[in-house]
């Protein structure tokens, strides 16, 4: 994702260099990374390790410990004995500028270590490094508002009133306790600084459950915690595979509150198991993003626009644009221009000078972006760049062409989110159609309307069926807006990024005290 402003040209402008601090943390003294809990690292009982590759050269990484059922019930006892406190002083009271101090001690760190961080980006995440950079900025960006928000929002006592003769009811607001955040592999920093900062700040005691595919930031950020002094257990890091430690996660009742972004399938699974023992849940999900490309619109700088935006971090952003649905008038143009500019992306290795296009994040994804690229010309689509396998010279990572096709309404030539380089292009005959054919997606995450004529463009955004509707603009965050989906994209919780975002990791409770009775 990207603030709404930063012009995203998706690329490595100069070669990056693996910092050797990034190299001896992989390293570990030989020994696998283990998980964080209760400020300890652990190896785990299963002795199950798992490695994490850099999917552009598929060179190993590291090799890291994978946690399983006994693990995460001792990450969620220590973060349990943090939050209450052992007899002695508890993160659920700690006056909430003392865990403003951690907080701002722990970005100082990350921004110390900004090229170990940014390594984990680039090297484990697959990223090129202006937009490694740009979600690095996150952090502080993220700590930042949330610091704002945790000043602003009153805890405990709400105001009393008086509900009946004798009797006094106010609102009592508390955090929920242990909270989990469970993180997709696509933006690993900035989505556990959407999870983290809030989660704590509002005084819950913390499990990060980081994606098999990118361990690595979360590790090392659950290591600076340690160093910024962050109490014991207050921020525990389980690394593993989903239908493992996740699972593990989701059935652990005492885990009160999960914080879940990845797949819609992933997440009704885990709605479906917290609703068997009480665990509340906010899901941030997949998209199948759309823009509307209306007649006044220049074809060619649309359609580079619009290209840049379906290639950020190759396709593989929840809310990147997928399907466009354009004008008749200037249909031609538009494709020819779209086509050029995918032409001219420049596949490679993600760390090496000038790469657009890197590797995509593992095998299991290159089959499943193959499959639907061979689908979506079955269901009816003409490809104008059919896609498939690339080469990069010296490199056996996961890389693909970018695939474009045209098509016509009636034809639902991609229902499913594609998440790579890959866009439908539908001429339609007014804005009205392409409204309805943008809505008839069970997703609802993001879609944009491309116009010169601003308050048309408004009107019609604002019939979009997506958590976040934009003009002239794609992939947009700003911290104090929301950002959440709609349909299969998201709920329930009030998305990421705002009030509504803390309030979520906070619950309210009635206390209703009346006179003792004569
Ligand atoms: P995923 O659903 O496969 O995995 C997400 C996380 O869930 C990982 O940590 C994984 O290990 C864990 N997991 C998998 N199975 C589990 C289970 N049975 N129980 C508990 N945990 C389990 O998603 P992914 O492939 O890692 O990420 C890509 C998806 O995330 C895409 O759909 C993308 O659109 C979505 N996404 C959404 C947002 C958003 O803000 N809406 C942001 C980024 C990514």
């Amino acid at each position: 994702m990207s603030a709404a402003t930063s012009e995203i040209r998706a690329l490595t402008a100069s070669a990056f260099r693996t910092p050797q601090k990034f190299t001896d943390f992989c390293r570990n003294g030989g020994k696998p990374l283990g998980g964080i809990i209760d400020n300890e690292q652990v190896a785990g009982s299963m002795n199950a390790t798992f490695q994490t590759i850099d999917p552009g050269s598929l060179e190993v990484l590291a090799t890291v410990s994978e946690m399983g059922e006994a693990e995460v019930a001792l990450a969620v006892a220590a973060a349990e004995r943090a939050f209450h406190g052992n007899g002695g002083s508890s993160w659920r009271n700690a006056p909430v500028e003392e865990r403003i101090e951690l907080v701002n001690r722990l970005v100082e760190l990350c921004e110390r270590d900004r090229d170990v961080l940014l390594a984990c980006e680039i090297r484990d995440g697959g990223k090129v490094s202006e937009l490694a950079e740009g979600d690095f900025t996150q952090i502080r960006a993220c700590a930042e508002y949330f610091i704002g928000v945790a000043r602003r929002i009153a805890m405990g006592d709400g105001p009393s009133m008086q509900v009946a003769e004798g009797v006094q009811g106010f609102t009592y607001r508390e955090p929920w306790g242990v909270v989990a955040g469970i993180i997709p592999w696509n933006y690993p920093i900035v989505l556990t600084s959407w999870f983290m900062f809030p989660a704590l700040l509002a005084g819950n005691t913390i499990l990060i459950k980081p994606a098999e595919d990118t361990p690595l930031s979360a590790l090392y950020i659950g290591k600076l915690a340690q160093e910024a002094g962050f109490p014991p257990g207050v921020i525990n890091v389980l690394p593993g595979r989903g239908e493992i430690t996740g699972n593990c996660i989701a059935e652990n009742s005492g885990v009160r509150f999960i914080s879940f972004t990845g797949s819609p399938g992933v997440g009704q699974a885990i709605l479906r198991a917290c609703d068997r023992h009480g665990t509340r849940m906010k899901r941030e999900m997949g998209g199948n993003g759309s823009a509307i490309v209306l007649a006044d619109a220049d074809p060619e700088v649309v359609a580079r626009k619009v290209g840049r935006y379906t290639n950020q971090h190759y396709g593989q952003t929840c809310c990147t644009i997928h399907r466009v649905f354009v004008d008749r008038k200037i249909a031609d143009d538009f494709i020819d221009a779209q086509r050029a500019f995918f032409n001219s992306l420049k596949i490679g290795y993600q760390a090496d000078a000038g790469t657009q296009l890197g590797a995509v994040i593992n095998p299991t994804q290159r089959r499943r972006i193959l499959q639907a690229q061979q689908e979506t010309v079955a269901r009816g689509a003409t490809p104008l760049l059919a896609g498939g396998e690339a080469q990069v010279a010296g490199k056996t990572g996961f890389y693909l062409k970018p695939a474009l096709y045209r098509t016509e309404p009636g034809l639902n030539v991609n229902p499913a989110e594609v998440f790579h380089t890959y866009a439908t292009i539908c001429p339609v005959s007014s804005a009205e159609e392409a409204l309805q054919l943008a809505n008839s997606s069970p997703y609802g995450l993001g879609a944009s309307v491309w116009t010169k004529n601003i308050d048309r463009g408004v009107a019609l955004a604002k019939q979009l069926r997506d958590g976040t509707c934009q003009v002239n603009c794609h992939n947009s965050i700003a911290y104090g807006l929301p950002y959440g989906g709609q349909g299969i994209s998201g709920g329930p919780g009030g998305g990421v990024n705002c009030e509504e975002t803390f309030l979520d990791y906070t619950q309210v409770k009635a206390v209703y005290v009346a006179d003792y009775p004569a």
